[in-house]
Parts: C-alpha cells; sequence; structure tokens
C-alpha cells in the first residue's frame, strides 16, 4: 500500500498578500507531488471542536504536516485539545526567533518531572508542525515537507485518507453541507476531483489558553486561578480546558502563573505566552509600559504573579465583578490535588522493597 501524507495548510487570520502568497505557493506546488494531500484549513485556533474545519482534520488518520502562522507548539496542542493526536514528528526546521541554545536549555529544564504527556497513549502516526512565520521561501517548507515524505515509512491509508476512508454517513453530510449550499458544491468538487480540500468556513476571532501537555504536570494553579470556568478537570482527574470561550479576550494571566510556562496563548505576542520554544523563568514584564511601575528587577518591581493577578482584576471589573488581588477568598484545588502516579515499573517495586526493609 503506498505512503501517503496529508499537508494541512492552516491560513493566517490576515489578508496578507505576502503570506496567502506563501500559501498558495506551497498548495499549488504539493498538487503534482505523489503520496501527498492537501487540506487547506482556517487558522487552527479558531476552529471550533464541531466545526467543518475540525471535523475533517479528525478524519486524516495518516502522517500530518501542519503548516501555521503559529509556534509548532501551539499548532501541535491545539490538535491535541481536539483529540487530534500522534507523536511529534521532528522537523529541520527552526520556529520563528528559535535558535540551538533554546533547544538545549529546553531539554535540560524538562528532565526531570512526570509530565501530562507522559501517560498520554498516543497513537504512532506522527505529526510535524512547520511554522509559516520562519521563513519568507515557500521552497523551504517545500522542501522540508518532501523530506518528511520520504522519510516515513509508516503504511497509511488510500487517498481518501482525509476522511478515514469511511465516513459515517451523518459526518459526510455535515462535512458537505457546511452551513452554506454552495460551499458543499465547492468540497464535493475537490472531492470528485481528488485535488485539495479547500474549508471555506468562516470562524469568528478566538481567544483561550491552549495546555502544553509535554510540559504540563496537572499540578492545578490554573484552575485554582482562573475565575472564569475555563479550566475543568476530566474522568481521569487531569486539566483541561472545558470551556473556553469563557476566557476574556486579550487576557493571558494564568499564562503567567503557571510554574511549568505550559498555558499558550497562541495569538499573544509574546513569544514566551504564544508557545515559544523558550521555557519559563523568561516570563519578565515590562511594568514600565504596562502600569507605569518600575523594570522587573529594580526595586519595587512586581512579580509575574502579581501581574497576573492585577490582569484578572481587570477582568472582573469590566464584567462587574469583585477585584479580588492575590488572594482570593475561593477553594483551592491543587493542595489536595496529587498528580495521579503512574504505574509502578520494576525498579520502583524494587526500591520501595528496599524502603520497607529499612535497611
Ligand atoms: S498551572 Fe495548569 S497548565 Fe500549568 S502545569 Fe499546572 S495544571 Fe498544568
Ligand atoms: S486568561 Fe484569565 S479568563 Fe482566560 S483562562 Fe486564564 S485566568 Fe481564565
Amino acid at each position: 500500500m503506498p505512503h501517503r501524507l496529508t499537508v494541512v495548510v492552516s491560513q493566517s487570520r490576515s489578508l496578507n498578500p505576502k503570506k496567502r502568497r506563501i500559501e498558495e505557493d506551497i498548495v499549488a506546488e504539493l498538487l503534482g507531488e505523489r503520496g501527498i494531500d492537501v487540506t487547506v484549513v482556517p487558522n487552527l485556533y479558531d476552529l471550533q471542536a464541531d466545526g467543518t474545519g475540525m471535523l475533517c482534520l479528525s478524519g486524516i488518520s495518516g502522517d500530518l504536516v501542519v503548516c501555521s502562522w503559529l509556534f509548532p507548539r501551539a499548532a501541535r496542542w491545539i490538535l491535541d485539545r481536539n483529540r487530534i493526536r500522534g507523536q511529534e514528528g521532528v522537523s529541520l526546521l527552526k520556529s520563528q526567533g528559535e535558535s540551538d541554545e533554546e533547544e538545549d536549555s529546553l531539554d535540560d529544564a524538562l528532565e526531570d518531572k512526570q509530565r501530562v504527556i507522559d501517560r498520554l497513549q498516543l497513537p504512532s502516526r506522527k505529526i510535524y508542525c512547520l511554522d509559516l512565520r520562519a521563513y519568507d521561501s515557500p521552497a523551504v517548507y517545500l522542501e522540508e515537507i518532501k523530506r518528511i515524505a520520504s522519510e516515513l515509512s509508516t503504511p497509511t491509508v488510500e487517498l481518501t485518507s482525509w476522511i478515514n476512508g469511511r465516513p459515517k454517513p451523518e459526518q459526510m453530510e455535515r462535512y458537505l453541507a457546511n452551513g452554506k449550499s454552495e460551499n458543499g458544491a465547492a468540497t464535493r468538487q475537490h472531492l470528485e476531483a481528488n485535488g485539495p480540500i479547500v474549508i471555506d468556513e468562516d470562524p469568528a476571532r478566538r481567544w483561550y489558553p491552549v495546555i502544553d501537555f509535554g510540559r504540563c504536570t496537572n499540578c492545578l494553579e490554573c484552575i485554582d486561578f482562573c475565575l472564569f470556568g475555563v479550566y475543568g478537570i476530566d474522568a481521569a482527574e487531569t486539566i483541561l480546558v472545558e470551556q473556553p470561550d469563557n476566557c476574556r479576550q486579550g487576557c493571558p494571566a494564568c499564562s503567567r502563573v503557571c510554574p511549568e510556562n505550559a498555558i499558550i496563548f497562541p495569538q499573544h505576542k509574546t513569544p514566551t505566552i504564544a508557545g515559544s520554544p523558550e521555557v519559563g523563568g523568561n516570563m519578565k514584564i515590562d511594568l514600565s509600559q504596562l502600569f507605569g511601575a518600575p523594570d522587573p528587577g529594580e526595586p519595587g518591581a512586581a512579580t509575574a504573579a502579581e501581574v497576573a493577578a492585577r490582569e484578572r482584576d481587570e477582568q472582573l471589573l469590566l464584567v462587574g465583578r469583585q477585584a479580588v488581588g492575590m488572594e482570593p477568598d475561593v477553594p483551592r484545588r491543587h493542595a489536595e490535588q496529587p498528580f495521579v502516579a503512574q504505574p509502578q515499573d520494576d525498579l520502583d517495586r524494587l526500591m520501595d522493597s528496599l524502603d520497607k526493609l529499612d535497611l
């Protein structure tokens, strides 16, 4: 069975002609490539879980390359939140502003803690995320996509892999209907021609946190901090973004209190908040710009937690609630919520036995 790779182009929110040209050039060039299917969606971050675009992506069962105007971490964990999962594919391309030193410091910083990702069961297919902001030339991305295509050896499904080969009738109906008859017709034409799938959805711009489970330790600080009901806990007692659209537009407050820098706001202008590969500790805030206060590091400068509390207070006041400052009078959950233990391996059991002997 021939290997197939699906390349997803996640369009920029803006109509910047330079960005559109890069997207179009990638799609046009890949049309002639054997073994590669192409799907074009609006900005991944804006797609609703039950919308046409996410439904289409959910149906892709093979390896994926996702080209977006987002940091790769952001793209990967947006997909994960929508249960589009796989092993992280390693690209040779850098993301915007990334350097070798950042990669090394990230490896060092993440080595010794238990992360949520350690107990996620991810399928074997690979997902590569490429940052379209990093290079001006479509040729760079095309070369990398072709390299990835030649490197992959996992058999996938036939040409209609974009929707699992056998979509359920109701899935296909929703996909083709797409809320507008002309879109449905256009999609059908694409299907018949086996050309690129273009999702002509027009989702509203969204703003919500995305959790990087490669960093998250399930400490639950964020659920304690957010007073807008955005976070929840799933059946396995793991943090999740339960009500994303409850989040307050433009506010990144909880990303400042996450001890692991695991909370991403993909459209924030600060790279560390938007999902750059940098690790935590780099969340210094220029308070002189925000509040007329001293710079971080100077006497009187506020901490990230203080700034986060102020940002949260601003949002509370905007919706007619009372400011709560640093210590809101609400029950805290994370103190009583230990990380769910991993199954023990043999070495752990041996160490436990030795401990019990108390030699
Ligand atoms: S604050 Fe939230 S996102 Fe950050 S590590 Fe703790 S549980 Fe995970
Ligand atoms: S930014 Fe504010 S409203 Fe949004 S999830 Fe974080 S704390 Fe909650």
